[in-house]
């Protein structure tokens, strides 16, 4: 058998970064998912890592029973802002980092198990997962990835046997989740709150050797860290905004340095558009809501600018002015993001300045209309420039038809001034307009089926859904609609 490539580099930045802990064994694990597609880039192909070669060990190692060669485990430090509320001291209360996995072909994997026992930052938490998030994360991440957008994966996922304390005693279980790095906005702001600048300097060395090589040959690496970042994270949101993703906890602990969507908690993808859809149960006032992200995005780099003033120059006040001008892109980056990816999604390869009014119109009329929003994008995929024959399919996601009927007229006239044939228009529409996306409602029947009758089998219909999002899979139709009335999910809940 192969050995595991680890190649550990976050634990070399000492003890102030993290603390060596080892995860805390469980009864009884049982795996429930694999993913081998992801297993195979990680370069994990005849390792003891392969459950079909040996289920028994593979399993022990993603409960935390038993940890593999060459991992070094430990629970990573950070702060953040959560709602709005600095917390100097958060960290992995309940996730370790079993090490970095270097691949032949030069790629870097941070493997970490979420819900393995409690750490020194753990709090009054019981470091615990309740078997219904980590099949919430496995589902919404993996569906994030086959969309194409950054975010961590699930490698495994397996229940442990023991029962964990909720609102009521719940099955418990364990994900592996996969990232380009764990580094959070909230990892800089713990050591910029104790003004520890050397430590603030090894961390954004860190990040730039690991997540942006390219900036280490630039005047003022540091400079071009924050850009970077501010760059990645205006195309994360944008991309959000078109699949209508509301991540639901973007405190700044939750907002990834490497720009990947990250901690799966509350978060949920919008049936019926609404801008200000919440569907977290914690966050009564709306600071996350859907129409919200974009500028608690700029919220969070600004974060991230403060801590990083005394890299950018040895002038505050230069600094200030550098940091600034990168936060002000940022605005400008995320419209662009936005506009071009809206363009796509409505089959506009040209630019004409009133295509934004034209999108927005259409998310207006979408809104009093409670029209759907994947299904609405998906339908004008389907229908034809010229006549108006296939339009019944999307007036009827809509209350009144009407509007929409309008702006259609206005669509098709502004289809007229491209040069794209009605093939090619089809074929750019459908690669960016989903028609699966992991509707609440759906995931919901899976955890239910799961968590009160051991039954994963819906779970794993609907993943295997969620491989092809943009492909109709014509026997899996269901999977395509939104909600019954009675189906609804109107809340979602963070499971800590
Ligand atoms: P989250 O809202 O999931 O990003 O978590 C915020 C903080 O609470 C992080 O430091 C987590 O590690 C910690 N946390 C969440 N749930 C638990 C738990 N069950 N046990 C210990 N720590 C937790
Ligand atoms: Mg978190």
């Amino acid at each position: 058998m192969k050995p595991i490539c680890f190649n550990n580099r976050y634990i070399k930045l000492g003890q102030n970064f993290s603390v060596e802990t080892l995860p805390e064994p469980v009864k009884k694990p049982h795996l429930i998912k694999f993913n081998h597609q992801l297993a195979d880039v990680m370069g994990l192909a005849n390792t003891c890592l392969n459950p079909v070669d040996n289920l028994s060990d593979c399993t022990a190692i993603f409960a935390g029973n038993l940890i593999p060669e060459g991992a070094e485990p430990l629970a990573m430090v950070y702060a953040g802002h959560q709602f709005g509320c600095f917390n100097p001291q958060l960290g992995d209360g309940r996730a370790i980092l079993l090490g970095e996995i270097s691949t032949s072909d030069g790629a870097h994997f941070d493997m970490q198990l979420k819900g393995s026992g409690r750490t020194p930052f753990s709090r009054d938490g019981d470091g615990r997962a309740a078997l219904g998030p980590v099949l919430r994360e496995y589902l919404l991440s993996e569906a994030m990835a086959k969309l194409g957008v950054p975010t961590t994966r699930a490698l495994a996922a397996v229940t442990t046997g023991e029962e964990v304390a909720r609102q009521q005693l719940l099955p418990g279980g364990i994900i592996t989740r996969i990232s380009g790095s764990f580094v959070r906005v909230g990892t800089f702001q713990y050591f910029s709150a104790s003004h520890n600048v050397e430590a603030i300097r090894k961390l954004a060395d860190f990040v730039i050797e690991r997540n942006y090589p390219a900036a280490k040959s630039e005047d003022n690496p540091y400079v071009t860290l924050l850009s970077s970042v501010v760059d990645r994270q205006a195309e994360l949101i944008a991309r959000w905004m078109q699949l209508g993703f509301i991540h639901g906890v973007m405190n700044t602990d939750n907002m990834s340095i490497a720009g990947e969507t990250i901690d799966y908690g509350p978060c949920a993808f919008m049936d019926y558009f609404n801008h200000d859809q919440v569907y977290s149960s914690i966050d009564q006032n709306g600071r996350y809501a859907y129409s919200n992200q974009p500028s608690i995005g700029l919220w969070n780099l600004t974060r991230l600018a403060e801590s990083l003033i005394p890299l950018l120059d040895k002038n505050t006040k230069t600094a200030v002015e550098i940091a600034q001008d990168i936060l002000k892109n940022y605005i400008k980056l995320y419209q662009q993001y936005w506009l071009t990816g809206m363009r796509d999604k409505l089959g506009l390869s040209k630019s004409f300045n009133e295509d934004k009014e034209l999108i927005e119109e259409l998310l207006d009329i979408m809104a009093t209309g409670k029209a759907d929003f994947t299904l609405s994008f998906y339908y004008l995929s389907q229908v034809s420039i010229a006549s108006a024959q296939q339009d019944d399919a999307i007036h009827a996601l809509y209350i009144d038809a009407e509007p929409i009927k309008q702006w259609l007229l206005k669509w098709r006239e502004r289809l007229t001034k491209e040069s794209l044939t009605h093939e090619t228009r089809k074929i750019m529409m459908c690669a960016v307009n989903p028609v699966y996306i992991p509707r609440n409602h759906q995931v919901e029947a899976a955890i239910r089926a799961a968590e009160d009758s051991a039954d994963f089998s819906v779970f794993h219909e609907l993943l295997e859904v969620l491989q092809n999002p943009y492909e109709l899979q014509k026997k899996n139709d269901i999977f395509m609609l939104p909600p019954e009335p009675d189906e609804v999910v109107e809340q979602t809940f963070c499971g800590t």
